[in-house]
């Protein structure tokens, strides 16, 4: 990719466009020694009048150069290394080695300052007792961001803009928060096994760098950031830290309980009460609920701890939990959850509410047993979430009417479909909610319940038990309700009393894993189904995709030509206008926050349920369909880009 391609937080410092840098070379402390780094010298010459551009590692290729890549033998996903230019946030230096001049001339080189400004400062600077470039700040000349990337030319050491890089909380929490102050220094992320990047304004306060070495026991690469950057991410730290101290008296007392057990496990090199990491899991929760994660997952690999956050449906990874603290992490969120720290082979699974930023969060905590170790994985749900209206989930003009017609009748069936977190159960859930009257009897079977709905009776299928969809249906049915809604038909047991429920008076509402609408009736006929009863039940089909939004604080316009939507197989004719992302650090450099439905509501009309009745082909149902106006998923999903909701490449990745 040309640099020029890149969106511009992914840009090299400005005239560093012919940095020349490796990859993947972090650079090495003390400054003192680096002169050129050894490998400088053994890299083949290249064409110095040819640009020479960052080539970093394709995805799963191992990565060529002096970082030792984690391994991650088999599966398990792929690391991700560090690599000024790729990794949001991260610049090289346009050369490792050490520049002699002042930060003065650097300043003046990369034309952040003019020849005479930066003289005039000088001459200031001899009896000011500063030096000349905290006057250039000081009066305005030069921003905070513009000095920390000449010192980091200075020294040849990597630049990070900690607004848009993304901190390993793990790495931050190894130091305390009076520690980083005090340094004015701040570990960011792991390099590898043995190492932190470390970020600092003063790469020469190196009795800072090496005190942090010896209290974390890693080595450090130092990467310059601004002294109000690191400041602000300080704070951050101690607010992460403090953000969910309310559970930390409720824990008390389970914690007490399970001290016993505590000193039975003997592998613990970090006890699980120990403030690191009661400050670690907090501030990895109180990050991952700030992002809107809906999932953080715990996955254990070769010693060490990946953690990574499901935000708007896409995973990254967010920290590395180092070797000795993983066991005590895992211990601590059981601790958490109320779950048995001493039983390691079974998954357990758990139930917590904390309060993070004065938001009750409800956390569900599953433990796994892996090969590698024992992980966890925690969904975040958000009570908000489950009471958002049809509006606000994004359903609206004529889908939206023939839904609410549908699941307002006194009986019939209701379809949603999709793939597994398409958002289902939500679209169910705003319906339930309004249709949540004192005069009406709401039951539903959930596996499990996600969200509680206050006034409706939820059951959560267990399967232990004996209670699965189908046998919890039928003894729902004798307690007299109006509306059901079954989590998920998934056999032909629980589709026929569904179906059947639905013809003697009931209102079903229920989800189904088919791609489209018209897929739904297939679905029905293959889990043995007779079209007829199809036909006379089921009103309403809607299929959902979830796609992400555009985040409102840094989307840009853009013209959309014909022909990048006729490659949609979308033909207007006409170009559009939309947005396209760009990355801010509101939205962690991705461009979107949040996320939008996109619907295509298949209405059960005479002529469709006729045509199920003889068993027309799903591709016949999905043409007349459209001839009766349902919009497809794209269709649908191009009018949220034309309103600037979504972006065209988004709702091609989620309806492809
Ligand atoms: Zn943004």
């Amino acid at each position: 990719m040309e640099a020029r391609d890149l969106p511009g937080h992914l840009r090299p410092v400005p005239d560093s466009g012919d940095s020349t840098a490796p990859a993947l070379e972090p650079t090495d402390l003390p400054v003192e020694e680096i002169t050129a780094p050894l490998e400088e010298a053994e890299r083949p010459v290249e064409d110095p009048a040819r640009p020479v551009e960052e080539t970093p590692a394709a995805p799963g290729e191992e990565p060529a150069a002096s970082v030792p890549a984690p391994e991650t033998a088999g599966e398990g996903p792929e690391p991700t290394p560090l690599v000024p230019g790729t990794t949001p946030g991260l610049t090289a230096p346009r050369s490792r080695a050490r520049s002699t001049g002042f930060v003065t001339d650097v300043l003046v080189e990369l034309g952040f300052a003019s020849e005479e400004r930066a003289q005039q400062a000088i001459e200031e600077a001899r009896t000011a007792g500063r030096p000349p470039e905290h006057l250039l700040l000081e009066q305005g000349a030069i921003s905070a961001e513009q000095l920390s990337k000449a010192v980091a030319e200075r020294y040849g050491l990597d630049h990070v803009d900690l607004q848009l890089f993304q901190v390993d909380m793990a790495a931050a929490n190894l130091i305390s928060v009076s520690s980083a102050r005090r340094y004015g220094a701040l570990p960011v992320a792991f390099v590898d096994k043995a190492t932190l990047l470390v970020a600092t304004a003063d790469p020469t306060n190196l009795l800072a760098l090496d005190d942090i070495k010896m209290a974390t026991g890693f080595d450090s690469n130092v990467a310059v950031t601004s002294t109000e950057d690191i400041e602000a991410l300080i704070g951050r730290l101690n607010t992460l830290q403090s953000a969910v101290s309310e559970a930390i008296t409720e824990d008390e007392e389970a914690a007490a309980e399970e001290e016993a057990a505590l000193a039975e496990v003997s592998d613990m090199e970090v006890s699980a009460e120990d403030a690191p990491v009661v400050k670690l899991v907090y501030s990895i929760l109180g990050q991952s609920v700030a992002e809107g994660a809906s999932d953080v997952h715990f996955e254990p690999d070769e010693g060490e701890m990946r953690v990574r956050f499901r935000v708007d449906g896409v995973l990254r990874e967010a920290a590395k939990v180092p070797k000795r603290m993983v066991t005590a992490v895992v211990s601590r969120i059981k601790i958490m959850s109320d779950l048995n720290i001493a039983e390691k082979r079974v998954p357990q699974d758990g139930r917590v509410s904390v309060t993070i930023d004065d938001r009750r969060v409800d956390l569900r905590v599953t433990t796994l047993p892996t090969q590698r170790g024992e992980g966890a994985t925690i969904r975040i749900l958000d009570k908000e979430n489950a009471q958002r209206s049809l509006d606000d989930l994004g359903m609206d003009g004529s889908g939206k009417r023939r839904f609410e017609e549908a699941f307002r009748k006194a009986y019939g069936a209701v379809l949603v479909t999709g793939p597994t977190g398409s958002g289902k159960s939500t679209t169910l859930y705003a319906a339930l909610q309004s249709l949540n009257e004192v005069d009406k009897n709401i039951i539903t079977i959930e596996d499990p319940v996600e969200y509680r709905l206050e006034g409706i009776n939820q059951i959560n299928v267990n399967r232990k038990a004996g209670l699965d969809f189908a046998t919890g249906l039928r003894s729902i049915l004798r307690a007299d309700p109006d509306i059901v809604m079954v989590g998920e038909v998934r056999d032909g047991e629980t589709a026929r009393i569904a179906i059947e429920a639905a013809l003697t008076g009931h209102m079903m509402l229920t989800t189904l894993h088919t791609n489209d609408a018209p897929g739904a009736i297939a679905r029905l006929t293959k889990m043995g189904i007779e079209a007829f009863l199809t036909a006379s039940a089921v009103d309403c089909v809607v299929a959902q995709r979830l796609a992400r939004k555009l985040c409102t604080h840094c989307k840009q316009r853009a013209i959309l030509p014909p022909e990048a939507l006729a490659e949609a197989g979308i033909r207007v004719g006409v170009e559009i206008e939309a947005y396209v992302p760009t990355g801010c650090p509101r939205c962690t450099s991705t461009g979107y926050r949040g996320r939008v439905g996109i619907y295509s509501v298949m209405q059960m009309t005479e002529r469709l349920k006729e045509m199920t009745v003889q068993g027309a082909h799903e591709a016949e149902l999905t043409s007349v369909a459209r001839e009766e106006g349902m919009a497809t998923l794209r269709e649908d999903g191009v009018e949220k880009v034309r309103a600037g909701l979504t972006s065209l490449e988004e709702v091609l990745r989620v309806t492809a």
